[in-house]
């Protein structure tokens, strides 16, 4: 399994996960323009798509989800709740997500039942109901993309262990939020319990998910305002010294550029 990260932050959000003859992706939130011109930079042509994977329904995860599904001919997995959502109201097949529960894809030929793709879905706290993370699994390779979470909660974490690759929400600085130039009451909703991680928080939970596979992490939707890839580096290689996991590699998700195509 590989994951390349094409777009990361408030300005939208993707990710491409190829496995075996699945390609999919992990929400469409920059335009539809934006998108096709980032998948083909990734190697993906027209209707190479099979499926998209959406966490909620922000824009910033799903503005193009039913266009790109249309022009892919690919299968939108999101919540019933999201499905009414004007950007993922118009794809021409879905998969209800069952929150919280798991979904396996067909084995391939050759490829035994057990080995096949899955992914579950894990509810996360945030400010769109529902929202989710995901955790993908093929060929006993575990991937695990989290974004948009606004407290680490202890059923979150024991639902993502295992992951080879991590990628993980490093949102905000509390200090650069304070000072920045966000009214207060965003201010509160970005670090209230249904906003988003902070880099502490983020690195607390870090701790939590670097089990002995973990051999990459991907810091994610850091804020272009209240954070800078400094400060979430920081945070991580400093959450990773405690545990002494200081080999593991850390890469920052970009929202302007895609990034390498990591194996899982
Ligand atoms: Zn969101
Ligand atoms: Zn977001």
């Amino acid at each position: 399994m590989h994951v390349q990260v094409l777009s990361s932050g408030s300005r939208g959000n993707a990710t491409l996960v190829r496995a075996g003859e699945t390609a999919l992706l992990v929400d469409s939130g920059l335009s539809g323009k934006e998108m096709r011109s980032r998948l083909s930079a990734a190697g993906m042509g027209p209707r190479s798509l099979d499926h998209l994977l959406i966490t909620h329904a922000h824009l910033d995860h799903a503005r193009s989800a039913s266009s790109i599904a249309r022009s892919h001919d690919a299968t939108v997995h999101c919540a019933l709740a999201n499905m009414e959502h004007r950007s993922l109201s118009r794809a021409r097949r879905y998969h209800t997500l069952e929150v919280g529960g798991e979904h396996r894809f067909e084995a391939e030929a050759g490829e035994e039942p057990d080995q096949a793709l899955r992914y579950s879905s894990v509810p996360l706290p945030h400010d769109c109901d529902p929202t989710v993370a995901y955790r993908l699994e093929h060929r006993g390779r575990v991937l695990c993309v989290v974004t948009d979470l606004g407290i680490v909660r202890d059923e979150v974490v024991r639902a993502l262990q295992g992951a080879h690759v991590l990628v993980l929400e490093f949102n905000y600085d509390p200090h650069m939020l304070e000072t920045g130039p966000y009214p207060a009451a965003l201010q509160r909703r970005v670090s209230g319990n249904r906003g988003h991680l902070s880099n502490q928080q983020a690195a607390e939970m870090l701790v939590q998910l670097a089990g002995p596979n973990l051999h990459t992490l991907v810091l994610a939707h850091l804020s272009a305002k209240n954070n800078t890839p400094e400060l979430a580096l920081e945070a991580a290689h400093g959450a990773l010294q405690k545990i002494e996991r200081e080999e593991v590699e850390v890469l920052v998700a970009s929202q302007h550029d895609i990034g390498d195509n990591l194996e899982v």
